[in-house]
């Protein structure tokens, strides 16, 4: 259940037959809805609203996966849904979220920001020449906002879940705003090799961009996917898809996309709960190692991916890591989902992470820290324990910033050649 957002109204799918009435956005609810928000009270009970469609959505579920599990397969793919490793993920009732969602009302959570995201104009001639650069393209991030960054690597340009709408949410009128543009309109991007998309949240997984970028100069993208999403990837027209288990990998002219477990959850509509798997990536060019961790709560999945590649890595772990670091309180809601800024200085540390860039922040108001409180608590998180201000770094949106290839020794090579 999708809209897209042009001409500013809902244009749902057709898989939106599925969600209640409030959601299919019928004129009488959005009527009634639209004149409560535009009275006096209205700024605090739009914000109401909006973050309890965000939570009903996102949040609830009739059905929950079974801990039974099938034979022979995987014990992450049960009979009724996806599963995580280290913890069994219950969807949130009703009356937690409410409860919740009220008593941050009441407390005035979250607190307004006291300073907007930071943002820079993108350096488009130098994106757009190293995209066209082939051998020798210079890796390198560019952070467009939230969990959407530009990597150049290998000779391609690839980007993680692409999300350049003005709200995450099925509808164009309500639900999640985002508190500034992309860094990078999708117009103003080279053309896109390879998209990663993490799990299918609304913030992730956006269907008008996805659209978008099939639809780019030059033949769309190839789209990789966790397990179960390719077919509504195919129900929007979408067929360039490859769709992977945890462990499982891609390669494209030479660079090795694998997805990784991560400790989350799935939902698109108020049936689907569980019902597509969820993921990182970790890529391997010859010029750069990355880690893409997707959304996650913190577990044993990232000494796990460390252990998993170690022999691949000569031991020397992922040169660029981006890990998300908002969206974390109240700690007791979210920390199975969501890890904080000190667990993802762990998970940075787990990897063996050379240098980790910040996402999930500054951009959509979900949960009940202010939106510019995640790099402080990362900057608290660094000292404790004890890493450089610049091994772990919030970019500004729009920001790029330029790594060095990967060094790759005699050892490297041949584990590299004989993979
Ligand atoms: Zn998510
Ligand atoms: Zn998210």
């Amino acid at each position: 259940m999708v809209a897209t957002q042009r001409n500013g109204r809902s244009n749902l799918s057709a898989d939106s037959a599925s969600g209640p009435e409030i959601l299919r956005g019928s004129a009488k609810s959005r009527r009634i809805l639209q004149s409560l928000a535009s009275g006096k009270r209205g700024k605090s009970i739009a914000r109401l609203l909006t973050s309890s469609f965000f939570v009903l959505l996102f949040a609830c579920s009739t059905s929950v996966g079974t801990t039974e599990t099938t034979d022979l397969r995987p014990s992450h793919q049960r009979k009724n849904g996806y599963q995580n490793n280290y913890v069994e993920y219950q969807s949130k009732s009703l009356g937690e979220i409410l409860r919740w969602k009220l008593s941050a009302a009441s407390t005035g959570l979250p607190k307004t920001p006291l300073q907007a995201t930071p943002m820079v104009a993108a350096d488009v001639n130098f994106i757009r020449a190293n995209a066209e650069a082939g051998e020798a393209m210079q890796p390198a991030i560019t952070w467009i906002g939230h969990s959407t960054v530009l990597v150049q690597m290998g000779g391609l340009n690839a980007l993680t879940d692409p999300m350049f709408s003005d709200r995450a949410s099925p509808l164009s009128w309500l639900g999640p705003k985002r508190a500034q543009p992309p860094g990078l309109e999708i117009t103003q991007l080279p053309r896109i090799d390879v998209v990663l998309v993490s799990h299918n949240h609304y913030d992730h997984c956006d269907e008008h961009s996805l659209r978008a970028l099939n639809a780019q100069i030059g033949g769309p993208p190839r789209f990789i996917v966790p397990l179960g999403l390719k077919t509504w990837f195919n129900k929007i027209g979408i067929t360039n898809v490859t769709e992977l288990d945890w462990w499982e990998s891609y390669s494209q002219e030479g660079v090795d996309f694998v997805l990784t477990p991560a400790q989350h959850w799935s939902s698109r509509s108020l049936t689907d709960h569980m019902q597509t798997l969820w993921g990182g990536f970790a890529v391997f060019a010859r010029d750069l190692h990355l880690f893409f961790a997707g959304d996650t709560g913190y577990s044993k999945d990232f000494s796990d991916i460390n252990e998993r590649f170690f022999g691949r890595q000569n031991g020397k772990g992922f040169d660029i890591s981006l890990i998300p670091i908002g969206a974390y309180e109240p700690r007791e809601l979210m920390r199975e989902e969501h890890i904080n800024p000190d667990e993802a200085v762990k998970i940075h540390q787990d990897i063996q992470a050379r240098q980790s860039i910040a996402i999930h922040w500054g951009t959509f108001e979900t949960t009940d820290e202010a939106l510019d409180q995640p790099p402080r608590d990362l900057a608290d998180a660094r000292r404790k324990f004890g890493i450089n201000d610049d091994a772990f770094v919030a970019l500004a949106v729009g920001e790029t910033k330029k790594l060095p290839r990967r060094t790759v020794g005699d050892k490297d090579r041949s584990a590299e050649r004989n993979r």
